[in-house]
């Protein structure tokens, strides 16, 4: 029996928010060119599936698509802004075990400032809370931390924490996904306080999936500083994205889009095995943008777990004790940072940033 993958399933590229951090509505799919559930029946047995878009309540058959999905896959994951309360709570009413993930990007001003949806923070919560009255148990919401809402980072797990609910978190990343190559955070050291005071709350936690969430988030600061994944990345080797297009790419990172096959034309096996999938994978291990993404992070924790296990070792039972267990100086590069080392300027230049690159040429 051949390996379960991890895939994420991109539904569409049609969305209804207008987000600073991605272009992505300014580009959409048409409605005609999405993928279909014929195209869906042909992917491969997996252990996880998590759907996203653009947003992907926007597709009105939704449900035939995680109908399907459930036939190959063990546990699904459905990322959305959580504007279409109606809709979600619909399919829920259907799927009780599906995973549902909102993302909401601050408090109610900067949310509603940075996802450009009119009401969109009370629109989210408002189904965050349905959905934990239905009794879902996989509910949980995401923010991508960037500088004008990392002041709201404790405030948001606080909430979370009181729904008992699932805490995750972003920063700004660049790539052909998002269809934004600027994005950049500004104050490194700002940001990197709030994510240290996430990571004591986590630690702090008696829950173990809290605390390896702790090491994902120190994994951001470190992203956040340019510095190399702490982590290797094997995305396209038991991980893959297919978009609405039904190209099958490694990861939705890459600067320009990556394409291992298409699943209309071809079988899993076929596209899967070849020579272009192939050419991609090598890609991928001689490729320098270090993201720190749940998507990337999330299968590379599981295989190199005992990473990840030594670092929970180290910062809550060693420091058991102790008050704070976790400082972001920890890093060298946040020191040499702090002490004058190292400059904004050549931080600058080694992110993803076209501008910041192009400026230091
Ligand atoms: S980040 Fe998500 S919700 Fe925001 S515009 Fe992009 S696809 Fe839409
Ligand atoms: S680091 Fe990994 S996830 Fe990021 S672009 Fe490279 S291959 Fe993709």
């Amino acid at each position: 029996m051949s390996k379960k993958l991890n895939g994420t399933v991109i539904v569409t590229y049609r969305c209804n928010a207008k987000c600073t951090m991605c272009n992505r509505y300014k580009v959409p799919s048409k409605p005609e060119e999405e993928i279909t559930v014929d195209t869906i029946r042909k992917l491969p047995e997996m252990y996880f599936t998590n759907i996203t878009g653009g947003e992907p309540f926007i597709r009105e058959d939704l449900k035939d698509i995680v109908r399907e999905l459930y036939k190959k896959s063990d546990r699904i994951v459905i990322s959305t802004n959580g504007f279409f309360t109606e809709r979600i709570v619909d399919l829920c009413k259907e799927f009780p075990q599906i995973g549902i993930r909102i993302s909401i990007e601050g408090l109610e001003q900067n949310n509603n400032e940075i996802r450009g949806l009119e009401d969109g923070f009370n629109r989210g919560y408002t189904t965050l809370r349905t959905l934990v009255d239905m009794g879902m148990k996989d509910v949980g919401f995401g923010m991508t931390v960037q500088d004008k809402n990392a002041g709201d980072l404790v405030a948001l797990y606080d909430i979370s924490d009181e729904l008992g609910m699932e805490f995750a978190t972003a920063s700004l990343h660049n790539s052909f996904y998002f269809v934004e190559s600027n994005n950049i955070i500004h104050d490194r050291l700002m940001v990197a306080e709030n994510f240290e005071k996430l990571i004591n709350r986590l630690l702090d936690s008696n829950s173990p999936k809290k605390w390896f969430r702790a090491y994902f988030n120190h994994g951001l600061i470190n992203y956040i500083f340019s510095q190399k994944r702490l982590l290797q990345c094997d995305m396209s080797f038991d991980t893959f994205f297919i978009d609405p297009f039904g190209d099958v790419m490694p990861c939705n990172g890459t600067k320009e889009k990556e394409v291992m096959g298409n699943l209309n034309e071809q079988s899993w096996d076929e596209l899967w095995n070849s020579e272009k999938a192939e050419s991609v994978r090598k890609k991928v291990r001689s490729c320098d943008r270090n993201c720190w993404m749940i998507g990337s992070v999330s299968p590379a924790m599981h295989k190199y777990i005992w990473v990840p296990a030594m670092w929970v070792i180290k910062h809550k039972f060693l420091r058991f004790f102790k008050k704070k267990k976790y400082s972001m100086y920890e890093n060298k590069i946040v020191r040499d940072y702090r002490d004058g080392k190292v400059t904004k300027e050549q931080l600058d230049a080694c992110s993803t940033c076209e501008k910041c690159i192009n400026m230091q040429r």
